[in-house]
């Protein structure tokens, strides 16, 4: 057997699991190296919570390298070039050789994509972003905010709701309920159109049940920033007096240079491996482009939502396919497209959406009745992926792997 380095690019959600996993079932003479341009990893799904005041920022930050087993080689660098014919990676502290890559370098934002958007909105889509926001929902004293999904695919299909629900409930923990309308406008035909018509119609009666206006077909083509108003396609203008926007998203650059992706600018990849077109190049989490089945429109095939939970899952997979093959066994393990969603309410309560995505003739999900119980278990695991290895870890896997079982969930951790 041959000694392997296995490279893997960006240390986020799909990146730290592969990384752990690899680490955890192969020996030591192979390498694991993990290239991850921040020192610190924010945990997106607390964004939420951080915006309405209900953490602090320190308590949503980890040290990446304390997410890591030891063993695992992490490079705090940029990566600056993807060498596919000389199986070889470029970064701004050193190159490095790989046996096999596994690119998790997730989505880019670019505001900048849409005229006025950078200079008039606030978002929740990044950490620093999220902090800002916080500050001026804090000094917001009423009218109208009009929370806006600029473009599609977006990562988190729920994000945009639970975000709505629960900037409406911090106005009304507030008392400024009757001040403040909140506006949501997607190009999207309905919530969460790849969970289908009657869990979209769920999440409208729950939106709606807030106070929340739901404005569907609404693609933003421009913003003004000095009159306040937005600009959608074939649309009256509209005012705001806060604009919360979810910005275009794009693949990065270095990957669409290296070749890897198609003309949307994602790295398509077997849904059951993820495999490239390349031998020995993974793809995982938010950069793949992965068809479902279904449409949303005639011309408009249905593509596996960019959330954690895929890249999490899809990180497993790709470690125990790579273990396999380095141990010279026929790797069986497969993506099934199983997927879940805790969708934040307010007041301390969530609904859960689960299902299988690639289920035929289209995705076949299910809502559970809001309650408390979701919005605990989003809370455990939040701690979990926060918690550095060692005990607590295990008790909060232990906890989160038998609640699941309990309530016949399909939760990897
Ligand atoms: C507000 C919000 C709420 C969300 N809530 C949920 C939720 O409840 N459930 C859920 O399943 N998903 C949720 N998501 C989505 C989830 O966070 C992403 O789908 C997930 O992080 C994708 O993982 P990834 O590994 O593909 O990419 P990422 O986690 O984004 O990781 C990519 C990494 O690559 C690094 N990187 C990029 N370029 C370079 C470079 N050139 N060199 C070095 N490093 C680089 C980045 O710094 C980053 O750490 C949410 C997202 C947001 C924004």
């Amino acid at each position: 057997m041959n000694n392997k380095t296995i490279v893997i690019l960006g240390g986020g959600v799909g990146g730290i699991v592969v990384a752990n996993e690899l680490r955890h079932k192969l020996p030591h003479e192979h390498k694991v190296v993990l290239v991850e341009k921040n020192t610190e990893h924010a945990f997106a799904p607390s964004f939420l919570w951080l915006m309405t005041g209900d953490r602090k920022a320190d308590k949503i930050t980890k040290p990446i390298r304390t997410l890591v087993r030891s063993g695992v080689e992490v490079i705090h660098a940029e990566v600056t070039g993807i060498d596919i014919p000389n199986r070889r990676i470029t970064t701004t502290t050193q190159p490095l050789n790989f046996d096999y890559l596994i690119v998790a370098l997730g989505a880019e934002l670019a505001p900048e994509l849409i005229p006025g958007l950078t200079a008039s909105a606030f978002s929740f889509y990044t950490f620093e972003e999220t902090k800002r926001l916080q500050q001026a929902l804090d000094k917001f004293g009423g009218g109208n905010i009009a929370l806006v999904v600029s473009a599609l695919p977006y990562k988190c299909p729920g994000a945009p709701h639970e975000a709505a629900m629960l900037v409406a409930d911090y106005f009304r923990r507030r008392g400024l309920k009757d001040n403040v309308n909140v506006h949501l406008y997607t190009p999207e035909p309905q919530p969460m159109p790849v969970a289908g018509p009657q869990l979209g119609e769920a999440v409208k009666h729950m939106l709606t049940s807030k106070g929340i206006v739901f404005h569907p077909l609404h693609k933003l083509i421009s913003v003004d920033s000095q009159n306040h108003t937005l600009s959608f396609d074939g649309k009256e203008l509209t005012r705001y007096d806060m604009l919360i926007a979810i910005p275009p998203h794009r693949g990065p650059q270095i990957v669409r240079d290296a070749g890897l992706t198609n003309e949307a600018g994602w790295v398509p990849v077997d849904r059951s491996t993820l495999k490239t077109k390349y031998e020995n190049v993974y793809a995982i989490g938010d950069i793949t482009a992965i068809s479902i089945p279904g449409r949303w429109k005639p011309d408009v095939p249905m593509m596996l939502p960019k959330a954690g939970v895929f890249a999490h899952v899809q990180a497993e997979i790709v470690a125990h396919r790579i273990v396999d093959e380095v141990n010279d066994i026929v790797p069986k393990a497969e993506f099934c497209g199983a997927g879940y969603c805790m969708l934040e309410a307010g007041e301390d309560l969530a609904g859960f959406a689960f299902g299988d995505f690639f289920a035929e003739p289209s995705p076949r999900l299910e809502l559970r009745n809001i309650g408390r119980a979701w919005h605990l278990g989003k809370v455990l695991f939040e701690q979990w992926w926060l918690s550095p290895f060692g005990i607590k870890k295990r008790i909060l896997h232990a906890a989160i792997t038998f609640g699941a079982k309990v309530l016949k969930i399909p939760v990897s951790v």
